[in-house]
């Protein structure tokens, strides 16, 4: 299972989560910090992608 690296846009949390590849992207994991995952992001950091899709 591979480990995801996600970033909490409210505290600023940095945090690694296993995550199914099916999983990631339709579910985000709560934030460790705050537990929140309102603002938690997925951190691209095995993958380039482009994220320029910002509305
Ligand atoms: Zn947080």
């Amino acid at each position: 299972m591979p480990t995801y690296e996600f970033r909490c846009q409210n505290c600023g949390q940095v945090f690694e989560e296993h995550q199914r590849v099916e999983e990631h992207g339709r579910q985000v994991p709560a934030c460790p910090q705050c537990k929140s995952s309102d603002k938690v992001e997925p951190q691209l950091s095995r993958f380039h992608a482009v994220t320029s899709r910002k509305a």
